[in-house]
């Protein structure tokens, strides 16, 4: 089980316990100050699952949209969204955040951020992005391996064991999994 984070832990457990697709969704948030629905759907639900409290989504995503999008069209366009999400809006469905299989088989169109980077990148993007994450040269050519046989959880399972310098026998299957392993590593 998750514990409770507030929006100012967001930076820092981005980048120490993110798995690389919600790591991706965060800075293209960051540098847009926008994502489509599929990316804000992905990330949400995530954020739902690390702790992310309702109250604090809404400041999030508002603060984040901030330079785009007033206030207003945010509480009229945005906001019954993340309240849907989080049950409080339509048929109250408590939305569970995706697992890998559903990311991996997602289809982003052009513009969306959203999807597995281990599926979905390029592999020029996917290198990039690996050893913008600490991953040796040699960690990279392994994960790369991985990935040209389709094995993309198997790819996202040796970057988390780089990365933290620590073994993950069951596998990375969810997003949110990855995030928990990972907290229990560097708590
Ligand atoms: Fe995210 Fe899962 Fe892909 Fe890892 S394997 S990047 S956790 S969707």
């Amino acid at each position: 089980e998750a514990g409770e984070i507030s929006v100012k832990d967001i930076d820092h457990i981005a980048k120490t316990s993110f798995p690389l697709c919600m790591r991706h969704l965060f800075e293209k948030v960051r540098e847009d100050h926008h994502l489509k629905h599929g990316g804000r759907m992905q990330l949400g639900l995530f954020l739902k699952g690390v702790g992310l409290k309702l109250d604090d989504a809404l400041a999030f995503w508002k603060a984040e949209f901030a330079p785009k999008v007033s206030a207003e069209r945010f509480d009229k366009e945005y906001a019954y969204n993340i309240r849907h999400n989080y049950g409080r809006e339509g048929k109250r469905t408590d939305y569970t955040p995706y697992s890998c299989q559903k990311i991996i088989s997602s289809t982003p169109g052009v513009g969306d951020h959203h999807g597995c980077p281990y599926r979905h990148f390029s592999e020029e993007n996917l290198r990039a992005a690996l050893v913008r994450m600490g991953v040796s040269s040699r960690a990279v050519e392994d994960v790369m391996d991985k990935v040209r046989n389709r094995h993309y959880q198997l790819a996202c399972t040796l970057t988390f064991e780089a990365v933290h310098g620590s073994s993950c026998d069951a596998g990375i299957n969810h997003p949110n999994q990855y995030f928990i392993d990972s907290q229990r590593i560097l708590q």
